[in-house]
């Protein structure tokens, strides 16, 4: 193992098993942590946990959910936002 980054929890160990057979440590980066909503700051649901580059081997609507602010704002957030606007009259 080398000293400094390796050594750091801040990278995830993987186990890989080399084509000889041979079991080996490889080190790779953390999963980002959960979206959260802009508003009421909750978890968001239907959203992928992955790094950005990992995110473009995704497909589109597996990354956010296929609606209106889907991806920035929680669902009962969104549910506000139309009522409100209904409401208005915009
Ligand atoms: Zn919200």
């Amino acid at each position: 193992m080398r000293p400094s980054k390796q050594k750091s929890r801040s990278l995830r160990r993987v186990f890989r098993k080399t084509p000889g057979g041979v079991t080996k440590v490889a080190y790779a980066h953390r999963n980002p942590s959960k979206a959260h909503c802009a508003q009421c700051h909750s978890e968001l649901v239907g959203m992928k946990r992955l790094r950005p580059f990992r995110l473009s081997n995704v497909s589109k609507s597996q990354r956010r959910p296929n609606r209106p602010f889907g991806g920035v704002l929680c669902s009962s957030c969104v549910r506000k936002v139309f009522v409100g606007r209904v409401r208005s009259g915009v």
